[in-house]
């Protein structure tokens, strides 16, 4: 058997070409599923397929197959494939390696006019990243079975959209009920998510499985008071509160290493009352401070015997206690 080669540098190519559908400032892509740019890069891979000779289907999620035919039509395709979404801030070859390796693949067996046995298809699965409508592997769930239409088409992002009503108006709502075609094979290119085969030196790894995953959306809410006035062990502090969980929550991921991993991903800002940028906001607070703590009659105005209490408590404060005993 003749062993094809493709040709690198035009999927190189291919992959910067429509890096352009979303991109972002700093090389990556923004391209939501079912966004005006996932239209495009859809429209873009149909045109593709279709030069080759390929017949472009869709179905009822939005999935498309390009399809080759083979020399026994009758047998079901070989699919490879992946997804044209991508995260908020995903890059360049996550999904799109796959689909557009496959084109590659595709556009070798055309040029050399192979023949293969079996059909061969390409696949672009809807919604595969989820970070738009939850869950992931939306349109591939429902082709297994594992999903109704209705619940896909029910999914809404944060602006209140479903996913029926954008599927509808990208015009990729197709007419093929999802599942009923059957694939012989189906193989999937994907760039390593993570680190390891670099770390490792490696060019390519088989995937073994997919890691479970549990989501949680926390909210820590605490008692305000007044800062100066309510002592510690009253005080319920919401961030540290949230410190202590995070905390918490990588220690539970390190002690069940090296396959469990555990992430808090969130924007988080805060104002830390003692560490205002402005040094003599410090000093005032850690003055009045100590002043009401010891001497409370001769508030709000420090008497002397109040004023030698703060100055004591702030020297106190300042210097660590080690550098005392030495
Ligand atoms: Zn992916």
């Amino acid at each position: 058997m003749q062993n094809l080669q493709i040709d690198a540098q035009r999927l190189w190519d291919t992959l910067m070409e429509t890096a352009k559908f979303g991109a972002t400032p700093k090389g990556g892509i923004c391209r939501l599923t079912l966004s005006d740019f996932d239209r495009q890069v859809r429209d873009w891979f149909k045109s593709r397929c279709e030069a080759l000779g390929c017949t472009v289907t869709v179905d009822e999620m939005g999935s498309m197959f390009a399809r080759r035919p083979g020399k026994n039509d009758k047998l079901p395709p070989i699919a490879m494939g992946s997804h044209l979404d991508t995260q908020p801030t995903g890059g360049k070859f996550d999904g799109v390696l796959g689909v557009l390796g496959a084109l590659e693949a595709m556009r070798t067996l055309h040029e050399t006019g192979y023949e293969t046995n079996s059909p061969i298809e390409i696949v672009n699965w809807t919604n595969e990243e989820g970070s738009r409508y939850a869950p992931a592997m939306l349109a591939s769930g429902v082709f297994a079975g594992v999903f109704t239409p209705e619940f896909a088409y029910s999914r809404t992002d944060r602006d209140g959209k479903t996913f029926g009503e954008e599927l509808q108006r990208i015009g990729y709502k197709g007419p093929e009920k999802a599942g009923t075609r059957k694939f012989g094979a189906m193989f999937e290119l994907h760039i390593e998510q993570g680190p390891i085969l670099e770390d490792e030196g490696r060019m390519i790894g088989v995937v073994q499985g997919v890691q479970g995953m549990r989501w949680y959306e926390v909210t820590v809410t605490g008692q305000e008071a007044h800062t100066g006035a309510t002592p510690m062990r009253l005080r319920k502090n919401a961030l540290l509160g949230a410190a202590r969980l995070i905390e918490r929550i990588d220690a539970i991921a390190l002690e069940h290493a090296p396959d469990a991993v555990g992430a808090v991903a969130a924007a988080m800002s805060f104002r830390a009352r003692y560490f205002s940028p402005s040094i003599s906001a410090i000093r005032t607070t850690m003055f009045s401070t100590s002043w009401r703590r010891n001497c409370g009659r001769h508030w709000p105005r420090p008497c002397s015997h109040c004023s030698s209490v703060t100055k004591k408590g702030v020297s106190g404060i300042r210097r660590p206690s080690n550098s005392r005993r030495s």
